[in-house]
């Protein structure tokens, strides 16, 4: 009898030794430790990743890198989602060059009240629409806004009534 149950025994435990065989087989382990080798480079260079754009963007760079390093893959999807969306050298320019522009725009650029057209701080009408935009000075002829009672020029009180 025991001859014949013994090559039934060894016939089942084949296929598990086989497998085992094959986990142990150095190319395998080669494999997998090249796949794992390969995940911790990417990982790292995720965490610089992170630490570095976070301080671009002038998002908080350690604390980014730290969740980066701990977390690893995760904690760079995290910070891509809630990440700031410009680079601060970007934004602080844009805000600097749309101060320049309304600057400019507040300074040089006059427009008429009546068609819209740009007129010229000191002229007095409109060369469009002959709109009045200015009054002369009664005593130094400088252009004075319509609302001002005093010249500023030469501090000459001006008259109300400009029908004279
Ligand atoms: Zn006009
Ligand atoms: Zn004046």
């Amino acid at each position: 009898m025991s001859i014949l149950v013994l090559p039934q025994v060894v016939s089942q435990a084949d296929p598990f030794r086989a497998i085992s065989q094959a986990l142990e087989s150095p190319l395998l382990t080669l494999g997998i430790r090249l796949t794992l080798l390969f995940f911790a480079i990417l990982w790292l260079s995720l965490v610089y990743w992170t630490f570095a754009d976070a301080g671009r963007r002038g998002a908080m760079r350690w604390y980014w890198g730290l969740v980066a390093l701990l977390f690893p893959f995760l904690g760079t999807l995290i910070y891509v989602i809630v990440r700031p969306p410009e680079y601060l050298l970007e934004s602080r320019e844009r805000e600097l060059e749309l101060a320049v522009l309304e600057r400019e725009l507040r300074q040089k650029v006059d427009l008429c009240p009546n068609c819209r057209e740009i007129v010229e701080k000191d002229y007095l009408i409109c060369p469009d629409c002959g709109w009045e935009l200015k009054k002369p000075c009664a005593n130094c002829r400088k252009p004075l806004d319509m609302r001002w009672e005093t010249c500023p020029y030469c501090a000459t009180v001006q008259r109300k009534n400009v029908n004279w």
